[in-house]
C-alpha cells in the first residue's frame, strides 16, 4: 500500500501540493490527470525519491519511503528513459544493476548470467526480440517506450510510476502498448501510478482515475494556491480478483 498523508510541496513561495492525501491499494493502477503545470510531475517525482515534500509523509507498506530512488520503485518517463549510448540489452541490464544490492554495483558471474537471461526474457516480452544489439536511436518510439517498460521491469518494483509514457506515440502504437501495459500489470504484483493527459487512456488503463485541480482559479491567486486532489473515481473492479 502506497500512502500519501497530507503532502504540501512548494518551491520559494510558490505553493505546487497543497494538502495531498491519497491512499493507493496494493496492486491497484491509478491514473492522475489534471491541467498542465498543476504538479503532476513533481508528484511523481516525489513519491520516485527525486523530490522531497515540504511537509508531510510518504509511505510504503507503512515504512517511510527512503529519500532516494530505489529498486522499490521503476519509473517510465514520456521521453529519455533510456540512455542513447547503450543497446537494447545494455539499458535494460542497467535496470538490473541499479536494483541489485549493494544499489548501483556491476554484476559478475552467475548474478550477470541470471541478470542477462531475465533481460532476454522480458526484451521479448515487451515484443522486442531480436532488437538486443540495436542502439535506441535505431528504435521507433513505441520501442523506446517498450524498452524504458523492459528497463523499468526488470527491477522487480513494488511500484510502477509512469509519466505520460506514451503521450508521444501515434494512436495505433499506442493502442497497442496499452494492450502490452494491460498484460504486463495484471501478470505481475505491482502498482502503477501513471500521469497523463489523455482520458481515454485513464479509463482504458486505470482502475481508478485522481484527478488534480487548483484549489484556487483566478488568475491572480493561482501562484499563491496549489493543486489538490479534486476527483477520485474507482473503476470497475475496484481491485484485482484474489484480494
Ligand atoms: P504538465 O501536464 O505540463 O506536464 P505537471 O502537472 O506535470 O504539468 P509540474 O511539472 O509538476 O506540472 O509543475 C508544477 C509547477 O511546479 C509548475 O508551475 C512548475 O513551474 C513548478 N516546478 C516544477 N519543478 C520545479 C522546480 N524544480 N523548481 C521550481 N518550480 C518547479
Ligand atoms: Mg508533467
Amino acid at each position: 500500500e502506497l500512502k500519501i498523508e497530507r503532502v504540501w510541496k512548494e518551491y520559494g513561495n510558490q505553493i505546487v501540493l497543497e494538502d495531498v492525501s491519497l491512499t493507493v491499494a496494493s496492486r491497484a493502477f491509478v491514473a492522475l490527470v489534471g491541467p498542465s503545470g498543476c504538479g503532476k510531475s513533481t508528484f511523481l517525482r516525489m513519491l520516485l525519491g527525486q523530490e522531497q515534500p515540504t511537509k508531510g509523509k510518504l509511505l510504503l507498506d507503512g515504512e517511510p519511503l527512503p529519500p532516494e530512488p530505489g529498486p522499490d520503485r521503476g519509473v517510465v518517463f514520456q521521453r529519455y528513459s533510456v540512455f542513447p549510448h547503450l543497446t537494447v540489452l545494455g539499458n535494460v541490464l542497467l535496470g538490473r544493476e541499479f536494483s541489485a544490492a549493494p544499489y548501483r554495483s556491476k554484476l559478475f558471474g552467475a548474478a550477470r548470467r541470471n541478470a542477462v537471461e531475465e533481460a532476454h526474457r522480458l526484451i521479448a516480452e515487451v515484443g522486442l526480440a531480436g532488437s538486443e544489439g540495436k542502439y535506441p536511436a535505431q528504435l521507433s518510439g513505441g520501442m523506446q517506450q517498450r524498452l524504458a517498460l523492459a528497463q523499468a521491469l526488470i527491477m522487480k518494483p513494488k511500484v510502477l510510476l509512469l509519466d505520460e509514457p506514451f503521450g508521444a506515440l501515434d494512436p495505433g502504437i499506442r493502442a497497442e502498448i496499452h494492450m502490452l501495459m494491460k498484460r504486463l500489470w495484471h501478470e505481475t504484483q505491482m502498482t502503477v501510478v501513471m500521469v497523463t493527459h489523455d482520458m481515454r487512456e485513464a479509463f482504458t488503463l486505470a482502475n481508478r482515475v485522481v484527478a488534480f485541480e487548483r484549489r484556487r482559479n483566478r488568475p491572480e491567486e493561482r501562484e499563491r494556491y496549489g493543486a489538490t486532489i479534486t476527483k477520485d473515481i474507482s473503476i470497475w473492479p475496484p481491485r484485482l480478483a484474489g484480494q
